[in-house]
């Protein structure tokens, strides 16, 4: 604290990160980073780019991203708005649809920093309780509200949501925006973008930092009606109208462009996925259905801090939450083949070593 604060940063509480270690030895189960790298392609393109060209600003409007995106996703450029990283677009989300609105609905177990922009914005907000088995219950969203934000794969517990069950909640909440963040998507659920021109308070962002293994980089985008992507380029061109540097704008383009080494790595871990929850599950833990790049699980009888500590003291890092409900669950990334053996023959040795 210091007296120059002003009262909002005094009340802030930040999102806080997994842990980046600036050392490489450990193996990193605990931010769903993609084991296998961006395309090659947009590493060229990224180096291609590095040239005397950086001393010029990017293209403010991000225009061929745009386009490419909208024409894969049957859209126009202008249903697409570019983000630096999807934590940008979901932050100038909240600004520009919630503020001044009532309280904002999302899950009391979902991605943590909805809460920190609630806060950020002086937004109000009120969670609803996911079942015991932590799916949503469609019909608690029925009620008035400013907003609802849905994570679809939920985080962190991997679980899908059906479109059939979105398009309940498009509905029943016709008069505010419903925001919902596809981080993970390309993992195994259905997207809602193909929603879009149905619903005018529907609006979808994904990111470039985890099926197409750009984390580095910060890219992420929404798509929307016109009238929803207006707001978010008012918001962002009254605070940084470049927010997307060349380099970045160059390595999205050549990794959207490039459907193979999407396509080969995501179902690397899709496999890699379905094979470390049925080995998990045949050593006592609970694993919830994943749609993911990671699982959500919890042993019988061994405390989550007792695995996440015997882990980390064997070299791999893996997330657990202090919250309540999930305080006794890990959330573990699906790293590549050999580091998931290396998770499953880790975990083996700690819980044998325990019996
Ligand atoms: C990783 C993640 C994001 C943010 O991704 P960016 O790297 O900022 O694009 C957003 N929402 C959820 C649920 C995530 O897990």
């Amino acid at each position: 604290m210091s007296r120059f604060w002003s009262p909002i940063v005094e009340r802030l509480v930040p999102y806080t990160p997994g842990e980046q270690p600036r050392d490489q030895i450990f193996v990193k189960l605990n931010t769903n980073e993609n084991p296998y790298g961006p395309s090659p392609s947009a590493l060229d393109a990224i180096r291609a780019a590095t040239d005397d060209g950086l001393r010029l600003y990017p293209d403010p409007e991000a225009s061929d991203l745009r386009s490419a995106i909208g024409a894969e996703l049957l859209l126009g450029s202008d249903n697409i708005f570019i983000g630096n990283g999807s934590d940008d677009v979901l932050a100038h989300a909240f600004n520009a649809f919630f503020t001044g609105k009532a309280p904002v609905l999302f899950a009391d177990v979902t991605y943590s920093f909805y809460k920190t922009y609630c806060q950020l914005y002086g937004i109000e907000h009120r969670t609803v309780p996911l079942n015991d088995a932590f799916e949503y219950n469609i019909q608690d969203y029925a009620a008035p509200c400013g907003g609802v934000v849905i994570a679809n794969p939920n985080a962190p517990t991997g679980i899908a949501m059906s479109l059939d069950s979105l398009e309940q909640i498009l509905r029943q909440n016709s008069d505010v925006v419903v925001l919902v963040d596809e981080a993970y998507v390309d993992f195994g659920a259905e997207s809602a973008i193909t929603l879009v021109p149905r619903y005018n308070n529907l609006l979808v962002v994904q990111t470039f930092s985890k099926s197409r293994s750009l984390a580095g980089m910060r890219v992420g985008f929404a798509a929307g009606q016109q009238h929803l992507i207006e707001a978010l380029r008012r918001i962002k061109d009254s605070f940084n109208s470049y927010p997307i540097s060349r380099l970045s704008l160059a390595g999205a383009l050549a990794a959207w462009n490039d459907r193979d080494w999407f396509e080969t790595t995501r179902d690397k871990v899709i496999a890699d996925r379905e094979r470390v929850a049925e080995a998990l599950k045949i050593q006592s833990f609970r694993v919830l259905p994943s749609a993911t790049n990671f699982v959500f699980v919890s042993h019988s009888h061994m405390p989550a801090r007792d695995l996440l500590a015997g882990l980390r003291s064997r070299g791999i890092l893996v997330r657990h939450f202090n919250q309540p409900r999930i305080n006794d669950w890990l959330r573990i990334s699906i790293g590549s083949s050999q580091e998931c053996d290396k998770l499953l023959g880790t975990v083996d040795e700690i819980l044998s070593k325990s019996r």
